[in-house]
């Protein structure tokens, strides 16, 4: 499966350019759209899906025109957006079923497996007799996943998922796309560069509405071995001494001397020594554009 998305442009009518004539094509697998907030990622996702028109562009999936025909692509097509809706007071395992008979799918008997399959793959076996509406943020975000699998879609789009999740029911939430990523293409957006690491084999960097990186996160983290350099200063100095470099990141150490993270080309001075690259480096690199 392909998505290819051209020239995509978006600009809101108080002037915000959202998307700034976006390129991209997204396989099969894991995707993983990274950015801070405003980045334009929420405006992309909302746009691949049909639910707002962009004002230039092109998107195509396999041999649908998405802009064309979104008919075709909302069959085929698993959307959970960043904010959802409130939900009854029924329980998970009648809300399902409920959702299947919508669906169309009439054989009580087919029904029954297909929702202990969600809720199995969901991780809400458990809880299956407890009230969505009762449900934690966690287990709401596992609940719209099952919903949006009883369309047995092709395309997935699942957006910023993980925020405001606590770091268990992140792990849970996580361990639930990886079960489906492998014959799909999802398309999984966050802020949170752990996310891409853990689970996405292919990636874009994203701000200001365009593109700043596209790459596999190993080969990007790959690229970035020998530009990555670490010293040790004291709080005091840490304006003085980062207005001389490329500053990726500072960390403090219990005692609260600061770890200093820079991009540069060659050693930048005395007391630096060379760290391995990771992927937090890649995504501060290209958002302070120090690489392009
Ligand atoms: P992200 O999901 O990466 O946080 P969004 O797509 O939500 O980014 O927003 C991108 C930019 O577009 C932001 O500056 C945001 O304020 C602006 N924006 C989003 N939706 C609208 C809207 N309906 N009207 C005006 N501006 C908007
Ligand atoms: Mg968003």
């Amino acid at each position: 499966m392909l998505l290819t998305i051209q020239n995509l442009q978006k600009t809101y009518g108080n002037g915000v350019k959202a998307l700034d004539n976006i390129d991209l094509s997204i396989s099969t697998g894991m995707f993983g759209l990274l950015g801070p907030n405003g980045a334009g990622k929420s405006t992309m996702m909302r746009t691949i899906a049909t639910l707002q028109d962009p004002d230039e562009g092109s998107i195509q999936l396999n041999d649908i025109n998405v802009l064309e025909s979104p008919t075709e692509l909302r069959k085929v097509l698993g959307y959970l957006p960043q904010e959802f809706g409130v939900y009854p007071n029924i329980s998970a395992m009648e809300l399902l079923n409920y959702f299947a008979t919508l669906k169309g799918i009439s054989s009580k008997k087919e029904r029954g497996e297909m929702v202990k399959y969600l809720l199995e793959i969901t991780n809400l076996m458990d809880a299956r007799k407890k009230a969505v509406s009762s449900y934690s943020g966690g287990m709401k975000q596992r609940f719209g996943i099952a919903q949006m699998l009883l369309n047995n879609p092709k395309l997935i789009i699942v957006d910023e998922p993980t925020a405001g999740l606590d770091p268990a029911e992140r792990r849970r939430f996580l361990n639930v796309l990886r079960e489906i990523g492998s014959d799909h293409i999802v398309i999984f957006s966050t802020h949170i560069v752990e996310d891409v690491q853990e689970l996405c084999n292919d990636m874009a960097i994203m701000n200001q509405g365009k593109i700043l990186l596209r790459a596999a996160p190993t080969e990007a983290v790959a690229e970035l071995q020998g530009h990555i350099w670490s010293k040790l200063i004291d709080r005091e100095s840490v304006e003085s001494v980062s207005a001389h470099y490329q500053v990726l990141s500072t960390s403090y150490n219990p005692d609260n001397s600061l770890n200093l993270r820079v991009f540069a080309d060659g050693s930048p001075g005395a007391e630096f020594r060379e760290v391995q690259a990771e992927l937090q480096d890649v995504y501060f690199t290209y958002l302070n554009g120090f690489k392009s």
